[in-house]
């Protein structure tokens, strides 16, 4: 016997047309790349879309094609994106902040058909269009007006294709395990490996992003997503402002802290999310400004740690609520979120945010467990760490194109690369990137806490930690740091500034004060270039 229930498939093209039925009037504002703020609706990106879908028809667009974006978080890239996976097709959303030969890879890789594109990477897809082997339209997302005169491409004009669309076009029906969306990790070793979502997985991961402990999002939300669309989906934020009718504001290709504030207050924005980086200059801007956060009431972080200051600035400082989450871009990508449960509530103020740093609690949909090197599962102490494994309907089955063969154990578990622990309450903490942990004397020191521990230092910008071979430890920390401008950071300050916060062993034996760290491009660092670049460092204890 089966249910007696309707077959409904979950199709993301369901989610904006809810939004236009139901939340039709609810705006969506963007920041254009051309200059100038667009504002718009529900109603009208759900109209506009559709036109845009049978364009993609009307050039040969058919079920299961990528369809490729090079694009900031605009009204347009939201456009195109519902537009790709609604006529069945998938939407690639490629990161222009990787080197131009990972992006000729992955284009040429997904095989995309057609490259639809911001004005603001007009320069760039001319000199990358000789490499790109199965692109057969080039759209430009502008309008006429800024269409360029001369270009070494045959351009379409997005705003041309919206207006001749044909605005009775109707979305695609499709299985619900049909690919909708593609995105390529960062790839710190080896070449980028794509993941393929789901209609089913996207809806799913979006209906449980909207929830309580989630982002709690309703349609009294404004949200501003900084982290972009083609990092992770911009953390399934457009699906979710859909969903639940929240007020969409975008920010465009604008990263700086005047214009993300002056966003902020201007658009009423009550929860925004982006990686810590991103945070501080914010803060770091309001220090000198003198300014608030007008109606924000909470921001998502993730995509690494978020140290205590930042925490601590945010809620006591600003009366805004930091919601720490762990995810990858192999999770679409919401792991956990650090919520706090009753129990922490109820602990004094330091214990609580104590729990804040920790990365949290697995969301409905996701569940985890961290084992030793045996491969057995290890106690939720809060003590014991090994490798985070995790598993669920919105988890990676296998890379596009099955690149790196089987990523997932017998039970169906996926390995995220991750150390962590897990307490009692539930919250996981990563110690480490498996690869990043330092090992020494047969322990490990994680080098994200000491990372975290060396930037509340007075004068440091950012720090990163990286193991360098001892002949009697095999492996010690090393701490490299960038200080703020006009800061006069020293060994010896950051030395002394480390005694008592961190275990005694834990000391890095070495400490460099360097004009820059290198980052993916997705803002993490880049440890990989960081071991090559001090492969041959002597430790002052060696
Ligand atoms: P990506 O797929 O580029 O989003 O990278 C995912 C990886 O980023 C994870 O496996 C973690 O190593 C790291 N990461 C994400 N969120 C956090 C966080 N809140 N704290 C520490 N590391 C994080």
């Amino acid at each position: 016997m089966i249910g007696a229930m309707q077959d409904w498939p979950l199709l993301v093209s369901r989610l904006i047309e809810h939004a236009r039925t139901n939340h039709g009037d609810r705006e969506v504002v963007a920041l254009a790349v051309e200059g100038g703020t667009v504002r718009s609706n529900w109603r009208t990106i759900a109209d506009r879309a559709h036109r845009f879908g049978s364009a993609l028809e009307t050039l040969g667009i058919r079920h299961g094609d990528r369809v490729a974006t090079l694009a900031w978080n605009t009204h347009r890239h939201v456009e195109s994106w519902y537009a790709i996976s609604g006529v069945g097709a998938v939407a690639h959303t490629i990161n222009p902040r990787l080197f131009h030969e990972q992006i000729a890879y992955i284009a040429n890789h997904a095989e995309d058909r057609i490259l639809a594109f911001d004005l603001s990477f007009l320069a760039m897809v001319e000199k990358l269009a000789p490499e790109l082997t199965t692109i057969e339209h080039y759209i430009l997302l502008t309008d006429r007006a800024h269409m360029p005169a001369n270009s070494s491409l045959d351009l379409l004009c997005y705003e041309d294709l919206v207006a001749a669309g044909d605005p009775d076009h109707a979305w695609a029906v499709i299985d619900e395990n049909s690919p909708a969306g593609l995105c390529y990790t960062s790839g710190t070793t080896g070449n980028p490996k794509g993941v393929l979502y789901s209609h089913r997985s996207n809806v799913l991961h979006a209906m449980t992003a909207a929830s309580g402990d989630c982002f709690a999002m309703g349609v009294n939300t404004s949200v501003l997503p900084i982290a972009p669309m083609f990092h992770a989906n911009a953390w399934a934020i457009p699906y979710v402002a859909a969903l639940t009718g929240a007020k969409l504001v975008l920010n465009g290709g604008n990263f700086d802290a005047p214009t993300l504030h002056k966003l902020i207050i201007d658009e009423g924005v009550t929860l925004s999310l982006a990686v810590p980086t991103v945070w501080l200059s914010v803060l770091q801007y309001l220090e000198k400004s003198g300014g608030n956060l007008g109606l924000l009431k909470r921001v998502a972080i993730g995509g690494s740690a978020v140290p205590r200051f930042m925490v601590e600035a945010f809620q006591r400082d600003y009366g805004v609520t930091v919601s720490h989450l762990w995810g990858m871009t192999e999770m679409s990508p919401l792991g956990t979120l650090g919520t706090l449960c009753p129990r922490v509530s109820a602990m004094d103020e330091a214990e609580r945010i104590d729990h804040q740093l920790k990365q949290g609690r697995a969301v409905f949909g996701v569940e985890m467990k961290i084992v030793g090197e045996d491969h057995a599962e290890l106690p939720r102490d809060g003590k014991a760490f090994g490798r985070l494994l995790v598993r669920g309907p919105w988890i990676v089955s296998r890379y596009f194109k099955g690149d790196g063969g089987d990523v997932l154990d017998r039970d169906g578990w996926f390995d995220t690369g991750d150390v962590a622990t897990i307490d009692p309450n539930g919250y996981m903490q990563i110690v480490d990137r498996s690869k990043d942990v330092i090992k020494s004397g047969g322990e490990w020191i994680s080098s994200i806490e000491l990372e975290n521990a060396a930037v509340g230092a007075p004068g440091v910008a950012e720090a990163a930690v990286i193991g360098i071979a001892h002949p009697k430890w095999d492996e010690r920390p090393l701490l490299l740091v960038r200080q703020k401008d006009g800061a006069s950071v020293s060994k010896e300050s950051v030395l002394a500034y480390l005694d008592g916060k961190i275990a005694k062993w834990w000391t890095p034996d070495d400490v460099l004060v360097v004009d820059d760290l290198p980052h993916t491009a997705t803002g993490k660092l880049l440890k990989t270039e960081l071991r090559a670049r001090y492969k041959d460092y002597k430790l002052p204890t060696a």
